[in-house]
Order: structure tokens, then sequence, then C-alpha cells
């Protein structure tokens, strides 16, 4: 496999680790059981994140956002809350999805690596040398397929869309700044974001 692409998305991520290499590895066997690109629009694919809040490894999704092009921007990933390291990846032409789950196949070899017992005594990740984030993120890069991830088979999947992409920006009549028309809410006589409006959402 191409290392660049993994440099590019701790680049993107913005630092080295273990969970956005394995996020990386899991959205290229997405793609590639989908035979699909990664996406620059959000009509393609769709993607689903098992990934929880507040949880360690949720750099996970940043690997998968990074290599399929499915990202909070465009709207088309979603984060099911359920703490997994999984994903769902959906094409919405021609209906059809694949979920890739993290195998712990080399989870014990990341543990013991220099860089997690330092993490482990309390050393922040940017007093660490980078060979030694490196050489953590490369157990799982370099790992066999099957010791990292298990992949799932091709499935249907039905795709409906619940509401086209709503166009168009107004000024919110309190603050001036920009917002999406859906998102503007009636106060009296006049038309406010939603933290002016006082509504919570
Ligand atoms: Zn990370
Ligand atoms: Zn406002």
């Amino acid at each position: 496999m191409d290392k660049e692409v993994l440099k590019k998305a701790f680049e993107f991520h913005g630092h080295i680790c273990w969970a956005s290499a394995a996020g990386v590895r899991a959205g290229l066997a997405a793609l590639r059981e989908l035979d699909v690109q990664r996406t620059g629009s959000s009509d393609e694919l769709h993607c689903k994140v098992e990934i929880g809040e507040n949880h360690g490894a949720q750099c996970f999704a940043d690997g998968v956002q990074y290599v399929t092009g499915c990202t909070l921007g465009k709207g088309n990933i979603e984060k099911t809350g359920w703490g997994k390291l999984a994903l769902t990846l959906i094409d919405k032409k021609i209906e059809k999805a694949v979920r890739i789950s993290y195998k712990p196949g080399r989870h014990k070899m990341i543990a013991e690596s220099s860089f997690m017992r330092k993490r482990g005594q309390g050393v922040p990740p940017t007093q660490i040398p980078p060979e030694e984030a490196w050489e953590m993120a490369d157990i799982v890069w370099e790992a066999p397929e099957s010791e990292v991830l298990t992949v799932g088979s091709v499935q249907e999947y039905r795709w409906e869309d619940d509401f086209g992409e709503i166009m168009g920006l107004t000024p919110c009549s309190h603050c001036g700044e920009l917002v999406s028309k859906v998102y503007l809410r009636v106060v009296g006589e006049k038309h406010m974001c939603i933290p002016c409006s006082g509504y919570e959402r």
C-alpha cells in the first residue's frame, strides 16, 4: 500500500496514531470492496462510523474521513454513537454497502509499544519522538489485513434521502451572520439564527 496516503491522513488528523491508521486501512478496504473511489461530492457515498463520544480511539473516524471523502463538512458521514471502531460505507447510486471493523489481532503489540507505555506514564504525545509514534502506527499499517480488519460482504442497502440539500443563506436579523434558511427561527416579526433566538434547536 502507498504510505503517502497514511502520511497525508496524519497531516489532516494532526498527529500520528494507531487509531487513525486503523481508520485509513478500514476506509481503503471499504472503497476496494465497493469498487469505488474516494468521493468529492455528497451524493455518491455515505458513511456510518460507529465511534461514540469522549472515548479513546475516536481518531479512527479521521482516518475514515480522509480516505473515503465522507466528511462532516459534506454531511455524508454520521456517527452511530456506539463506541466501536467500525464503519459501514454505502454506495448510494447502486444501493450497496459494506461494513469493516477493526480487529484487535495486533492490539497487544500496540499496548506494549514504547509510545503507549510512555502515554501510560503520563507523557504528553507531543513529547514523544515521532519515530516512536511511527513505530506504533506501523504495527497497524504493516500487519496482514486479516489481523487488523474484519471485512464484511457487500450487501444490498436501500437508500432513501430524507431531504435534498437546502441551498440559500440569509442573514440573521439580530447578529447579521449568515445562516442556512431552514435554521432560521421566528421571533416576533424577526427571523433569527438559533443562538440569537433563544430556542434550543
Ligand atoms: Zn489520533
Ligand atoms: Zn444571530
